[in-house]
């Protein structure tokens, strides 16, 4: 060993041990961490999840995404998902069908859904906020997680409103929250090369902030995969937890918690020409997100983008979630390689019971709000609720 890379292995090791006192990390040395062993990296990370969450819990939502629309106008390279107005299957749900689609969630006792769209500048204003009204009136015990911070970027140019007076119209009418999609990798030059059209980094923040500062549910995001540099990576927890620093400071709740994945490309323009991650590479920076994220209590695994074995495992990387049920997927599944798009309560149960853990339903908020008998939850017939 050179003496430069014994330095560099010396200093990556003090950082670890920097972390697991708690001890704050900077960008170098989160960096620092991607050249240690995996083992040693997740051995950290995972007594910091035993320290900061209930130790013997891995909780789950049970959800619903919809995707009202899959028209848009941004035509991300790495999206398989989004049509034009023009092509054949092209849709916009109606009321009904949204209806019809939370009828099947409530009968298998969800409480919450995520509802995002394309960026259509075909729909007006009274589509969405009819659209939260109808669903409060017939859905009451349903929490409405809606509108991407790209979806409300788009709702400011199409509706030559502010996003402040926007968000307060989408509250008024019944949104509960505005889920922190479209994170992948929080670096300009990144996000130029996989979708020119692209929110940028600051109208991310932007309209997080705000959504923070008026109370709705957020959580932030990563995938990774796109060819970003480590210190890219880095520099991307770093701004989460500035963004978390600013809101609690302020006496908010700030990001609920924090959903990394990998990057899908299958069906897309990207196709070939981004490297993605491999199964390695998410479990470390899943690792690598407890250690960085200090102010973030909840950090979920992902079973859409890398199955469920994986996100099992990643319950020992640092992770104290094991998502949500998603009854419906279409974003991740249109450009994804695994064939799992949704899961069932007794397969999470499953999952986290075999993995050690008692399994807990939760809300939006990460709050349990039932342990499901696990006996019972086994002994339904595999493929229902
Ligand atoms: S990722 Fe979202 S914004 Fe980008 S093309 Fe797909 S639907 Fe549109």
């Amino acid at each position: 060993m050179t003496h430069s890379m014994a330095r560099d292995l010396a200093f990556a090791q003090d950082s670890l041990e920097k972390a697991s006192r708690g001890e704050r990390l900077n960008t170098a040395e989160i960096v620092s961490l991607y050249h240690l062993p995996l083992t040693d990296v997740a051995t950290v990370a995972h007594a910091l999840r035993l320290e900061r969450c209930e130790a013997n819990t891995v909780t789950f939502l049970i959800d619903r995404n919809i995707n009202y629309t899959n028209i848009c106008n941004v035509g991300c390279n790495f999206c398989a998902f989004y049509r034009t107005e023009r092509q054949k299957d092209a849709y916009t749900l109606d009321y009904q069908q949204i209806s019809h689609k939370i009828r099947e969630l409530e009968a298998v006792g969800g409480t919450r859904i995520l509802m995002q769209g394309g960026v259509n500048p075909k729909l007006p204003l009274e589509y969405y906020t009819e659209l939260l009204r109808h669903i409060k009136n017939h859905h009451p015990s349903i929490r409405i997680e809606a509108f991407s911070p790209e979806e409300i970027l788009g709702f400011e140019k199409f509706f030559d409103k502010s996003a402040d007076e926007i968000l307060d119209l989408l509250i008024e009418a019944g949104l509960d929250g505005l889920p922190g999609a479209g994170g992948e990798i929080l670096e300009d030059d990144v996000r130029e090369k996989a979708a020119p059209a692209r929110i940028r980094t600051f109208d991310w923040f932007r309209i997080l902030d705000l959504a923070q500062r008026k109370g709705l549910y957020t959580i932030a995001t990563m995938v990774i995969g796109f060819g970003e540099s480590l210190e890219q990576r880095a520099h991307h927890f770093e701004l989460i937890r500035e963004q978390q620093d600013k809101a609690l400071e302020r006496g908010e709740r700030g990001f609920a918690g924090f959903a990394m994945w990998t990057l899908q490309t299958e069906n897309t323009r990207l196709a070939g020409k981004a490297p993605g991650a491999t199964a390695y590479e998410y479990l470390q920076n899943l690792a690598i997100s407890r250690i960085a994220l200090d102010n973030i209590r909840n950090i979920q695994a992902s079973w859409p983008a890398q199955g469920f074995k994986v996100a099992q495992a990643a319950l020992f990387y640092g992770a104290n979630d094991l998502g949500s049920t998603m009854l419906e997927e279409n974003v991740v599944s249109a450009a994804g390689k695994h064939d799992r798009h949704r899961a069932t309560v007794r397969e999470l149960v499953r999952l986290i019971d075999d993995a050690g853990y008692t399994p807990a339903q939760r809300n939006s908020w990460f709050e349990v709000i039932r342990y499901p008998n696990v006996a019972e939850a086994l002994a339904v017939v595999a493929g229902t609720a």
